[in-house]
């Protein structure tokens, strides 16, 4: 049986510049309240 139910239960929220949906990553564990941004591309974008 696949395990498939494991990503749904990280936390994601969309990037504030793109929209796109980011995923929680690990180096994101610290500050993820803080994350808005999926890149630095989008971090340098202003709104
Ligand atoms: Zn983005």
């Amino acid at each position: 049986m696949a395990f498939k139910g494991n990503k749904a239960a990280l936390p994601s929220k969309p990037c504030v510049a793109c929209g796109r949906p980011m995923s929680w990553r690990r180096a994101w564990a610290k500050n993820w309240a803080e994350v808005k941004y999926c890149s630095d591309a989008c971090r340098k974008k202003k709104p």
